[in-house]
């Protein structure tokens, strides 16, 4: 029997890359019955919400969902669509895999390694106190009291909950990704030097599940530092586990180095269902021109059949993209020099996938 997955085609260039992405997943013969549902901009015509029922309810059952991108409708009662449906489901991990493809452009080469980031807490709880609310002023009265220091008044706030629970799950997460996928070294990030009470906490959790994995090196960086050590050797990282905020910066510095975020996948995982996606964002400027880069989501489809345990198949797409890349024929314009005229569309890019597929 195949397998039931729910599948958005988002927005904006998504549903051109969900195409590409769902007949080269269909050449590799993989038997998926694909439930689409929608959510983003798209959605809210018809369901009057960017993210339906129909949609959660399709997850929920589905457990799998390979996701393009969303754009997140201005004033829709949302932050985020994406923040929305990793909080509902739990789905505390994301993971990014950053790997180099010969043929992308990129200052670096030989480059793979995989951030594990803490996707449910810290900066990104959505506890925030704006500048002049009453609520705000006494915060702020609260916290001189308790403390003794002083905030300004005229402060907004932010807060940064890091849980032990939390901390403790995602860094067994990174131990167990780089133990079954033979990666030799996981390396926690914080700013445990300023914020003792939070990374601190990340940092003396993450050195305690780590001695519980002695075949898997451990080592831990303070942010600033591994900034600038990606920059310079990035070749010396393999597994890094962070939290939520620092997760999301270094992956777009990782990105970059490999090519930017038309080569960047990601998976939100929680323990029950697990969320594929693009991290690039909508691209409106590019919606129906045929121009994107589909790689993305490629890589996404294939990181969900490696989760799906289509292992082999998944390692003939990636091959299969692989070559496109290197030979660079077929290629969308993000490979090419600013301005060169030398590319093809996305549907191109996706043919000539599905071609080195069935020539394997
Ligand atoms: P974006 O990633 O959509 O686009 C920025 C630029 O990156 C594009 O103009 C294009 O030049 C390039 N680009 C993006 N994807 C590409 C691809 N596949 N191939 C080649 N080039 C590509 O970022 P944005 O313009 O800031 O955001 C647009 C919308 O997307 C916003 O509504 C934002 O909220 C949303 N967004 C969604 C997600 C998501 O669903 N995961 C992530 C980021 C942004």
């Amino acid at each position: 029997m195949g397998h039931r997955i729910t599948l958005i085609p988002g927005d904006g260039i998504g549903p051109e890359i969900t195409e590409v992405t769902r007949e080269c997943i269909g050449a590799a013969g993989v038997d998926i019955d694909w439930e689409v549902r929608q959510a983003g901009e798209c959605a809210i015509e018809k369901y009057g919400t960017p993210i339906p029922d129909e949609t959660l309810k399709s997850i929920e059952e589905n457990r799998i969902c390979l996701k393009a991108p969303l754009t997140t409708p201005v004033g829709s009662g949302f932050r985020s669509v994406n923040v929305y449906i990793r909080q509902r489901f739990d789905l505390y991990v994301c993971l990014r895999p950053f790997k180099f493809y010969e043929g992308v452009r990129s200052r670096y080469s030989d480059l793979d390694m995989v951030v594990v980031r803490e996707n449910m807490e810290d900066l990104y709880s959505g506890i925030e106190f704006e500048r002049g609310k009453k609520e705000t002023g006494e915060l702020i009265e609260f916290i001189a009291k308790k403390t003794g220091k002083k905030i300004g008044n005229d402060s907004g706030i932010s807060i940064k909950p890091l849980s032990v629970s939390n901390s403790e799950r995602i860094v067994r997460f990174a131990f167990e990704y780089a133990r079954k996928n033979r990666r030799r070294k996981v390396t926690a990030i914080h700013k445990a030097n300023i914020m003792k009470f939070t990374d601190g906490l990340f940092l003396d959790v993450a050195r305690k599940i780590a001695g519980e994995y002695t075949d898997i090196e451990f080592e831990d960086r303070i942010v600033d530092n591994m900034s600038m050590q990606l920059v310079q050797k990035p070749e010396l990282y393999d597994v890094l586990v962070c939290p939520n905020l620092y997760g999301d910066i270094l992956s777009d510095l990782c990105a970059g180095l490999v090519g930017g975020l038309g080569m960047s996948p990601g998976a939100n995982i929680g323990e029950e269902i697990a969320v594929f996606e693009a991290t690039h964002g909508s691209a409106p400027k590019y919606k129906g021109m045929n121009k994107v880069n589909p790689s993305a989501l490629l890589l996404a489809g294939i990181m969900m059949l490696d989760y799906m345990g289509e292992s082999e198949k998944a390692k003939k797409i990636e091959q299969a993209l692989a070559d496109v890349i290197r030979e660079g024929k077929y290629v969308t314009y993000d490979f090419r020099e600013p301005g060169s005229t030398d590319c093809v569309g996305t549907r191109e890019m996706g043919q000539a996938i599905i071609r080195k597929i069935k020539e394997q």
